[in-house]
Parts: structure tokens; sequence; C-alpha cells
């Protein structure tokens, strides 16, 4: 082992485990190219700026969480802890949103980073799918979001999950929620930092975890009681949506979310088993984002799903996912002129998009047939000189067992036809 290991908060996805993780990425990743979003890639850093305004100064990922460093020009980065303000940025930096095509549907699939304290389902890198609808103010845009993540979990055979949703109404309606509120706190017994908290957030208050704080808040006023009436028939037909789709939804009140910007519509996916971090996913409605970061209204709602969590999801249901077989033909050559010969048909099994392998260094058959055993390749081709001599290889078929020669110049036709 080498003096070196991954850095705290950190783990390294590796094979054969490491193919689950890109199953997870493509099968979000579906839905969305299936439903008109563009792919888009940002820097893995911002400046630190863009996150303490977009995500919000107060919150924890921005006051505690963030890696955030001077560089030796002496600009201001941080590594970035989420994607949507990145992506916003970016949208706003290309002019997409002038293009006269609004909205704007964009998706991501990246790292991020937050220093967090490590557990299980918590790490301080870690990978997200994201999807951004920048530029509409429409509940079926907020309800389409919805329904790809639940179709993106359902395609990956997740069941037990389930999706928590909430408005948090507009700028007409949640400072006189959020006045409401902190009067409330007020006269609970809350500690220093908390009480700082519900002067500076008080909305954040309400997903405090500890039980001693949830039990104080149970007569707390709920924002569902202050919307007003534009967010209410909004939030009506978001839930008529989803609802009309089949998709099933819990109306969770105090669902708040750890970020700023979130207006209207916020929604989180959970999942039981995986303890005290049950959130898969998460996204809402952004809608005052775009002029916190200097751009024009842009009314706006996304998601990110944690591909970590989702994995985690799934072995806690005990899904497996069928997963192609890397190999399907594994090549055993036995001498030089072998070698050469079953090298170029590996080449052209691979062109014809057939997954094969070769047994390379000098091994002997044992050895090399334990490497055939191993990749898991349906078929193996053995040749030895006497073969070559006769213009034929060794077919074994790895489920059954049965060997037979087929013709040197025949056997990648076979090949393909087999597997085909
Ligand atoms: P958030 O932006 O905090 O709502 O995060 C969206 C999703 O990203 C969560 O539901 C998690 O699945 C995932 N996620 C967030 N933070 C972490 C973390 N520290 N470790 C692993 N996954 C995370």
């Amino acid at each position: 082992m080498s003096t070196f290991q991954a850095p705290k908060g950190t783990y390294d996805l590796i094979p054969p485990e490491s193919a689950k993780y890109l199953a997870v990425r493509e099968a979000i990743a579906a839905p969305l190219r299936n439903s008109g979003y563009g792919y888009i890639e940002t820097p893995g850093f911002e400046n630190v700026e863009l996150f303490a305004r977009g995500v919000g100064e107060s919150t924890d990922i921005v006051t505690k969480e963030m890696y955030a460093f001077e560089t030796k020009g002496g600009d201001q980065l941080a590594l970035r802890p989420e994607g949507t303000a990145s992506v916003l940025r970016a949208a706003l930096e290309a002019n997409l949103h002038k293009l006269g095509n609004l909205p704007v549907k964009l998706w991501y699939s990246g790292s991020y980073y937050r220093y967090e304290r490590p557990q299980k389902g918590r790490y301080r890198h870690f990978s997200q799918v994201g999807a951004e609808a920048i530029g509409a103010e429409d509940p079926a845009l907020d309800a389409e979001l919805i329904i790809l993540a639940d179709q993106a979990y359902r395609s990956l055979g997740l069941r037990t999950f389930r999706i928590l949703l909430n408005s948090l109404g507009d700028k007409e309606c949640r400072p006189v929620y959020r006045e409401a509120l902190q009067n409330f706190l007020r006269g609970l017994d809350l500690d220093e930092e908390t009480l700082r908290r519900a002067d500076i957030n008080p909305l954040r208050v309400l997903d405090d975890k500890r039980p001693d704080v949830q039990k104080q808040l149970t007569d707390a006023p709920l924002l569902r009681d202050y919307l007003c009436d534009a967010c209410k028939a909004y939030h009506e037909e978001v839930r008529e949506l989803i609802t009309a789709a089949g998709v099933a939804f819990e109306d969770d009140p105090k669902l708040v979310r750890g970020l700023d910007y979130y207006t209207r519509t916020t929604f989180e996916f959970v999942h039981d088993g995986l303890g005290s971090q049950s959130a898969v996913g998460g996204g809402g409605r952004y809608d005052g984002l775009s002029e916190m970061i200097g751009g024009p209204a842009l009314p706006s709602v996304g998601w990110a799903l944690g591909v970590d969590r989702t994995v985690l999801a799934l072995e806690a249901e005990g899904v497996e996912l069928e997963l192609p077989a890397s190999t399907s033909v594994f090549a055993v050559p036995l001498g030089d002129e072998a070698r050469r010969v079953l090298f170029t048909k590996v080449t052209e099994l691979r062109k014809l998009g057939i997954a094969a392998d070769f047994s390379y260094g000098s091994k002997g058959l044992k050895g090399a047939m334990k490497s055939a055993n191993r990749s898991g390749a349906r078929y193996t081709i053995v040749a030895g000189e006497r073969d070559l001599a006769e213009g034929v290889v060794q077919l074994k078929d790895m489920e059954s067992g049965d060997q037979r020669a087929v013709g040197v110049n025949e056997i990648v036709a076979e090949l393909e036809s087999k597997l085909g």
C-alpha cells in the first residue's frame, strides 16, 4: 500500500463498483435528454462571491462548508458547493436567455465539494446530476422536473423513496410569514445560535433536526396559511399536474431546504433506508436568483440528485442494476503467431461494438484462462500453432463449457451472430 490515502471525507470509485455510478448518472440523464434539456459543463470553481450572493451569506454551505481560497494571482475562488448558481451564471454569460427560446433547459453532471463532517452518505466530495429550466414561470415546468426525477429513480428500480413538496411563497407573502414566524420563535426556549438564526433566516430554524427544537415547533405558524392567492394557485396547479402524472407526493409544510434562493415550489426526494442523510435529491423554484447575481428577472426551477446517495439507496433496497457485461469475448493466444492473429480479431470485434479483451503478458494457458474467467466473458477464443496451421481457432462457450473449432476467417462473423 502506498503512504497516501484519499483525503478525509472522500472515496475512490473503483471497478466493478464504479460501473454502478456510471449507470446511475446515465439513468438520471436519460429522461432529461429525452425532454429537451441540453448538456452544460461549467468549471469546478467559481468566484467565491457568486456562491455568497447566490446560495446565501447566512447558509451553512457558505459560512461553514465552502472550500474558498485565494489564488497565486489574488483571485478569491471557491470549489463549487452546488450547481445552480454556476449554471445560471454560465447561461447569463452566454446570453442563452436572449436567444428568444425560453425556458433555457440545461442538465449537468459533476463533482461538488462541501467541507462537512463526514459520515455515511455525507462526503466532502460528492457527485450530482442536475437540471435547470431557466426563464419561465409555469407550474408545468415545476411538474415536469419532479416527474422526470421520479422517472429516473423508477427506471433504476428504486421504489421506497418519497417526494416531499412545499411552497415557500414569493416576495409578496413570504415577508409577512417571516415576521409571524420570528415572533413565534422569539417566545421559545432556544439556544443563542438558534435565536440568531431566527433573526437572520427564521425559515431555516424549521429545518432544525434536534428533537427538542422540533417539539417546540409543533405549533409554529405554517407558510401555507400565509401564501398569497397567486402562490396558492401556482402551487395547486403543480400539485394537480404531478398527481395527474401518477406521481405520488407528500405535502411537507416545514420543508425549507438549506439554500436561500428558493421561492414557491420546493421539493425533496427522501429515501428511508439511508438513516440521517436521507435526502437523495432536492430542488425548487428560484425566481429571484438571476437578479441576486446581477442578471435580469428570470424565474427558474431546477433540481440536483445526489449520485452517491442514490447508489446507497439502491443498495439499501437490494436493487441489482442490470449492468452490461464489460467483456463479451476474451482472446487467449498461445505463441507469437497466435498473438498477431488474435490481436487482429480482437480489434475487429471491438470495431463491431463487441466488448473484447486480450490476454496480455506472456501467460501460460492456465493463467490466461483464469483471466478469461475473471473477465466475465461469455466466449473465449483460444489459438495455438497447431490450430492456426489448420486454419482454425477454438471457440469456448464459458457458460456451457463447450468448445469447438471455427475457421479463422469465420470467427468474427460467428461471434457477431452469437452476440449481435
Ligand atoms: P442540496 O443541494 O444540499 O439539496 O443537495 C442535493 C443532493 O446532493 C442531496 O439530496 C444529496 O443527494 C446530495 N448531497 C448534498 N451534499 C452531499 C454530501 N455532502 N455528500 C453526499 N451527497 C450530498
